[in-house]
């Protein structure tokens, strides 16, 4: 196959990368090289074997309200084939809160159930500072937990969303910018509590999402296949440590690879999906505010203890795809029951696998512990809210991701400065999660890659429009 001239350097084969690459090579003739450190594509999107099973470490569900996602993932997996495995599956979801050991509705609704669940004076008080902050809300409303208040009531907040919440950014939510609840969380509106009410205990109606039958890797490397297939090309263990520039652009990357060796790319584009605060340690002569800011983003790691057992405790397996743990005597933030995601995870279904996860910085112990301590921590911890049974465990794994989150404090705030200095690199490009520092799902990566491919194609010099793809409102 012809070599194309002119090379774009993609750092880091995750969905922004990959996507940068394949659209690359859709819409231009630039050749697309993609580094990565890691010996697998996927990034975050890492479906990791645990045993005889498969577990898709953080549970992510292909959900999109943009068709051009939509699409563009059924042109590499489709829907439902017969008697193949490389297909989606359509899974139903269900992700309720636990609280008080019983079962909540998520997205909160104000319904029958979760009066009958709370209790008819905590429901009264529920409704009462509710529209107590309909009325008087808070002005001006800076951090997440004034965004909480407004939109949910103390009452209700302190009830679902402050120890969740506290539990996944590690501080308080005073000091967690409003931005990232009016990003992420879903509100209710009194037209949608008066229908609730009216229509009692009607069933919840069930979101649905696709998913990869053996878990989001799998589409992820369909990707890479045909970046491969029409000419990409791949450098595997190979961790990007610094960019040479000339003027206002960078001439080349130097990588390390595994054996300690080093070796210079050169190229036209760089497009980086790198962590921002790791990208601006490689480049020369970053003047000392930009260094700065860059070294105050923070990130929160995320940690899975990964079980398989005979059987749940309350029925044998729960109908969640994942629940909320909102219960402030454990540190768990989040459990999954891959049986809900495909089937085809588990080895023999007649077992759970579940995944118990957790939230933690890079000093905390839940970080720095052992395998073996952290697992047997995690399954007493989901013993003790009555979820499950430590006799029923078969075994047990540890995933870490770290830098899962990109946080919206530390020195969030002045990220602008950031974003205008490395936009004033002229053949640099940031894309993806924590390429832009923005707490964004696949679908938002994907159009991240597709867009740095078209202003590419089109030798387009703005990269506002690659910062301005839109935010989606819900938690993963
Ligand atoms: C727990 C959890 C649950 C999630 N659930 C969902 C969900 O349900 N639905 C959804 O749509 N999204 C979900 N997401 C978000 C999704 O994982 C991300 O949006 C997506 O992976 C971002 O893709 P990316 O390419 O921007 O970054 P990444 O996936 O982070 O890829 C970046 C790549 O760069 C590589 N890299 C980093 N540094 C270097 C270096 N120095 N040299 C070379 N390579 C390097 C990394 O190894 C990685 O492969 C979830 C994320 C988490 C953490």
């Amino acid at each position: 196959m012809h070599k194309r001239k002119v090379r774009a350097v993609i750092l880091g084969a995750g969905p922004a990368g990959l996507t940068a690459a394949y659209e690359l090579l859709q819409q231009s003739e630039v050749q697309p090289l993609v580094v990565e450190k890691n010996p697998f594509v996927g990034g975050l999107c890492l479906t990791a074997r645990a045993g005889d099973n498969l577990a898709d470490i953080g549970g992510h569900r292909f959900f999109t309200k943009f068709s051009k996602v939509h699409d563009w993932w059924l042109q590499f997996l489709p829907l439902d084939a017969p008697n193949t495995t490389d297909t989606f599956i359509t899974q139903n979801r269900l992700s309720r809160i636990y609280y008080l050991r019983r079962f909540f509705d998520y997205p909160v609704a104000l319904n029958l159930r979760t009066f009958h669940g709370l209790g008819l004076k905590r429901m009264l008080n529920i409704i009462a500072s509710y529209l107590r902050a309909k009325l008087h809300p808070i002005k001006p409303e800076k951090s997440a937990e004034d965004f909480l208040i407004n939109t949910f009531g103390k009452v209700l907040y302190r009830t679902f969303f402050k120890d969740y919440t506290e539990k996944l950014w590690g501080i308080s939510c005073r000091e967690i910018s409003a931005e990232w609840g009016r990003e992420r969380i879903r509100g209710i509106h009194l037209r949608e509590i008066v229908l609730s009410v009216l229509k009692a205990f009607r069933p919840k109606i069930k979101d649905t999402f696709l998913y990869p039958k053996y878990g989001p890797a799998q589409l992820w490397q369909k990707v890479a296949d045909k970046v491969l297939k029409q000419g990409g090309e791949f450098t595997f263990n190979a961790e990007v440590v610094r960019l040479n520039t000339s003027g206002d652009k960078i001439i080349s990357a130097v990588i390390r690879m595994a054996d300690g060796s080093e070796q210079t790319i050169e190229g036209d584009y760089f497009i980086s999906s790198l962590p921002v605060k790791d990208l601006i340690t490689m480049l020369p002569n970053v003047p000392q505010n930009i260094r700065q800011i860059a070294a105050g983003l923070q990130y929160r790691n995320f940690r899975s203890a990964v079980v398989l057992l005979n059987k749940m405790l309350k029925t044998h397996i729960l109908p969640d795809t994942w629940l909320y743990i909102q219960e402030s005597d454990v540190k768990i933030g989040r459990i999954q029951v891959y049986n809900n995601w495909s089937a085809d995870l588990l080895a023999d279904r007649t077992k759970v696998l579940l995944a118990l996860e957790y939230f933690c910085g890079d000093n905390d112990n839940l970080w720095q512990m052992s395998d073996e301590k952290f697992t047997a921590m995690a399954i007493a911890e989901a013993e003790k809210i009555s979820l499950i049974d430590d006799k029923d465990v078969i075994e047990a794994y540890s995933f870490k991701l770290e830098k899962a989150y990109p946080a919206y404090f530390g020195s969030y705030l002045q990220f602008e400065q950031i974003k205008n200095y490395t936009d004033s690199v002229k053949n640099l490009y940031l894309i993806g999660r924590n390429g832009m520092h923005k707490y964004i799902n696949m679908d938002h990566a994907v159009l991240s890659g597709m867009a740095v491919a078209e202003n590419i194609a089109h030798n387009l010099q703005d990269k506002e429009n690659i910062w301005n793809i839109d935010n989606s409102k819900y938690l993963d």
